[in-house]
């Protein structure tokens, strides 16, 4: 088993993560177990590439393990594309695009739900188109970094369905099922989410490596 450090610190993500990981040789271990300090790692990038690099390479550098990052967020179709990468601290900010301003301070799932409820009520459901987006980057003690991107794809529903996974969840219909991330099981989730997605193609630039090794 690989050990590997996970730079989140969200508990949800690290059990989708674990239930995707565990059958390709990685063990994962949170930055808490690890005992990395608390210390925050600032969002500011312009994209999920860019966020999702900076945790990974700021946590490996004080771990000096190999550590892996999740940046990942709701991309709303009729609100050109917000929240995007400030999914986590949507309700934080009045505008729909917290743009320069935006702090690291994420506000609660239920705040960014009411936020995003509202934004969207007048649109028709079939305008609704949401999509899940995960950029997975793996960065390596001697620098060497593998990115991986995953997405789903879905519509919006106008209140909370369900209790299961977390975030926007309960909003999301997921393409082909009519009931929301919030309702399925982590099972299917975990089977067809932007996460499992990113951590497929991850999977596959893993082997790729392995082969280039051999
Ligand atoms: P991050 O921790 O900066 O990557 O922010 C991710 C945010 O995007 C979370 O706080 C959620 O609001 C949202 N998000 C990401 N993945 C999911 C998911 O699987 N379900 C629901 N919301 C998610």
């Amino acid at each position: 088993m690989k050990k590997i450090i996970a730079a989140t610190r969200n508990a949800h993500k690290i059990k989708e993560i674990e239930a995707i990981t565990k059958d390709f040789g990685m063990e994962i271990i949170s930055r808490d177990d690890a005992g990395i300090p608390k210390i925050e790692i600032e969002e500011d990038g312009k994209t999920f590439e860019e966020n999702s690099y900076k945790k990974a390479f700021g946590i490996m550098k004080l771990a000096d393990e190999i550590t892996i990052a999740d940046d990942s967020g709701l991309v709303v179709d009729c609100l050109g594309g917000a929240p995007g990468i400030y999914s986590a601290r949507f309700a934080a900010f009045p505008g729909i695009w917290p743009g320069e301003d935006a702090g690291n301070e994420d506000s609660s799932d239920q705040d960014n739900n009411s936020k995003l409820i509202r934004l969207i009520s007048d649109t028709p459901y079939e305008e609704r188109t949401a999509r899940f987006v995960s950029v997975i980057t793996m960065v390596y003690p001697d620098g060497e970094t593998i990115v991986a991107r995953g997405e789903v794809e879905g519509h919006l529903v106008l209140e909370e369905r369900g209790y299961c996974g977390f975030g926007y969840d309960p909003l999301f219909v997921p393409v082909g099922y009519d009931k929301t991330f919030g309702e399925l099981s982590s099972d299917i989730k975990n089977s067809i989410s932007h996460r499992a997605n990113a951590l497929k193609a991850l999977r596959v630039k893993l082997a790729e490596k392995e082969n280039q090794v051999e």
